[in-house]
């Protein structure tokens, strides 16, 4: 079932990028298993899956030492200072900063591991005020002030779009987004690029593909509905 529901996705990907004329292999489909059993990944990991997204950090900390070495594990849930330590030689990407002191915190641990963390700095353009994120003004300042932090190298923007009926409603978020990235890379800031965006989940992902989205983040589409019991 999981395999099936991968393929599929990836199928819409595809047909997305042909829509806009984009190579699919420039978007990279993560599978966001929170609230998942080890199990329904691993079957995911048998469909080929690589990329897995967490938003917990425990959760993410238990799955990645059960599972192979070659996964790829995004953090893309909201980060707590004091937790940035047990993650930070573990992930891949942190798709989720959204303010200078957390992204202190991340350098500071980089530094000590000697490692460079990748991260994107989250943007909340509907402006939502149930969102994490830096809005799309203040974005650019942040960026300015992470931009001088070692152990850390900013690689582009992450949005949560609004939860709609109809996704092309959230077109207009993601081409923002996108209208944001290109501002960004046009001022040259040492130690920044905007190579990726992560947009677009389950019930928005295509439009997000069609607007330039590198990082689907893509959960019930993959797994089924989550349950997250009583
Ligand atoms: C849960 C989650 C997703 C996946 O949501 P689905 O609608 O199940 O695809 C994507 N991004 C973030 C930040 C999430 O927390």
């Amino acid at each position: 079932m999981i395999k099936e529901r991968m393929e599929e996705v990836r199928e819409q990907i595809a047909s997305a990028c042909r829509n806009v004329q984009r190579d699919p292999s420039e978007v990279i489909l993560v599978a966001v298993s929170k609230t998942k059993p080890v199990s329904a990944l691993e079957e995911a990991y048998q469909a080929g899956a690589r990329d897995f997204g967490e938003n917990k950090v425990q959760e993410l900390v238990e799955k990645a030492e059960i599972l192979p070495k070659d996964i790829r594990w995004h953090m893309i849930g909201h980060l707590q200072r004091n937790k940035v330590k047990y993650i930070i030689d573990k992930v891949w990407m942190i798709h989720s900063v959204d303010s200078l002191r957390l992204a202190e915190e991340i350098s500071r641990e980089a530094v000590k591991h000697q490692l460079c963390m990748g991260i994107l700095i989250e943007v909340n353009v509907a402006q939502e005020a149930s969102k994490f994120g830096v809005t799309v003004d203040e974005a650019e300042s942040l960026i300015r002030q992470i931009a001088l932090l070692p152990g850390i190298r900013i690689l582009g923007l992450m949005t949560i779009a609004p939860f709609v009926e109809y996704e092309e409603e959230n077109r207009k978020f993601f081409a923002q987004l996108k209208q944001l990235a290109v501002d960004i890379e046009g001022k040259n800031i040492d130690n920044v690029t905007m190579k990726y965006l992560s947009m677009g989940m389950t019930g928005d992902y295509r439009v997000a593909v069609e607007e330039g989205a590198t990082h689907v983040r893509v959960g019930t589409g993959i797994f089924g509905e989550r349950d997250y019991g009583a």
